[in-house]
């Protein structure tokens, strides 16, 4: 008898009808002893609609009233969730995060979570009763309403674990489980028994939609075991652990991608010691996601500097950027569109050289030009071109075996 945090993302509670269900599986875990917290998302595409509301009535809503408005969606499923587990015979009750202890840094719409009060929680526990927290939303020390950014619900059912010394965390989805890539897109994607946290949170942050980074940074730091599963059938889905249990030899162990990408070539900078700190410093003062960057020494005092960033951040960026024309003394501003990202990860890279030697390789067969490379001790990030993106991870999802059951090793 232990205690476990169940999370249910939006398309799992996005009905009435789906909130019994989940009611059901609530139900389950508790019938074998356990005590029983469990995290929800806000029902279906509500958050998507709140968001849109807010847009019909103005192009610039204050960060606050954001805040204010969005937490209001997860606050309709606790309330039903804990009137379904009432009428199935179940004694529960439902929180908002604030009213959970939740507290976070006053960050509108992407706050972390700083520390979570327990106490009221622990009292109805030891009462026996079922508790159904709303995702997503904290308060701030100054008794604000925050959100915790687009995904966020994860991350207080990691977090709450964390905070109670769960036994496990079970995120339950719409999908079994994590793949080695999105399925929707490789028919030969495998759903993975286990994965490691390293590798997990390279895919979060790579945009796998499945689990949100903070999340997998907090069960890592916390070593609190995450499962990954269906919310429509009992059955396993993909365990998050530490790299020593894992079972197989796997070098690559999954493939992301992303389109809509876009390089942006800065040339004819004069070579400064500061000229680097000067232009990311503005671009992340302007919340501007900069990604692979690269530099090079065109002439003794010029340089050029290569940097991706997503399509959308791209009209932005330029702004930024022709605003310090005159303090940074560029030649001009080239912008290359319609690229894409796709990266390999996997632990089994840092002890094994010339994976990404594989890769390219790989991507020259299919006659796919590589135009940026970033990469880190358990990642290869290559940018191409969008129309190859899906080419790409198909071959490397072949080359790598990933399709089989059990990876031969390089
Ligand atoms: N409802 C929020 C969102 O749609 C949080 C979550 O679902 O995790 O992003
Ligand atoms: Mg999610």
């Amino acid at each position: 008898m232990g205690l476990i945090v169940q999370k249910f993302g939006g398309t799992s509670v996005g009905s009435a009808e789906k909130i019994l269900h989940v009611a059901n599986r609530v139900i389950e875990e508790k019938k074998k002893g356990n005590d029983v917290v469990v995290v929800v998302s806000a029902m279906g595409k509500s958050t998507d609609l709140l968001v849109n509301l807010a847009r019909d009535i103005t192009k610039s809503p204050s960060q606050r009233e954001m805040d204010m408005l969005l937490s209001t969606g997860e606050q309709v499923t606790i309330s039903l969730l804990t009137m379904a587990l009432t009428e199935k015979g179940y004694d529960a009750i439902s929180y908002t995060g604030w009213q959970a202890g939740i507290q976070t840094e006053r960050v509108h719409g992407n706050a972390r979570i700083t520390d979570i009060k327990t106490d009221k929680i622990d009292q109805q526990l030891k009462e026996g009763k079922i508790i159904v927290v709303a995702g997503f939303q904290g308060m701030s020390s100054d008794s604000e309403i925050t959100t915790l950014g687009r995904g966020g619900s994860d991350t207080t059912a990691v977090a709450l674990a964390a905070a109670l010394n769960a036994e496990k965390c079970d995120i339950y989805t719409d999908v079994p489980g994590v793949f080695t890539t999105d399925p929707r897109v490789v028919k030969s994607a495998r759903k993975l028994d286990a994965i490691s946290y390293d590798e997990m949170l390279e895919l979060a942050n790579l945009g796998a939609g499945v689990l949100h980074p903070r999340a997998v940074e907090f069960a890592k730091n916390y070593e609190i075991p995450l499962e990954v599963r269906s919310s429509m059938e009992s059955v396993p889905g993909t365990r998050i652990e530490e790299a020593a249990s894992m079972e197989e030899n796997l070098i690559v162990r999954g493939i992301a991608f992303e389109d809509q990408i876009t390089r942006v070539t800065i040339t004819g900078l004069t070579t400064g010691l500061t000229t680097l700190s000067t232009i990311f410093t503005t671009l992340a003062k302007r919340s501007i996601n900069v990604d692979i960057i690269i530099q090079s020494a065109t002439s003794e005092n010029h340089t050029s500097i290569s940097f991706s960033v997503k399509t959308d951040d791209l009209e932005k960026t330029v702004e930024v950027l022709e605003d310090y024309k005159d303090a940074l003394k560029f030649k001009k501003i080239e912008t290359e569109n319609k690229l894409a990202k796709v990266s390999i990860v996997g632990s089994g890279m840092v002890s094994n050289p010339g994976v990404a030697a594989e890769m390219f390789a790989v991507l020259a067969r299919k006659n796919i030009q590589v135009k940026m490379v970033s990469t880190s001790e358990i990642k290869v990030s290559t940018v191409i071109d969008q129309e190859d993106m899906v080419k790409a991870v198909e071959a490397l999802h072949d080359a790598f075996d990933l399709a089989k059951q059990s990876s031969a090793v390089l």
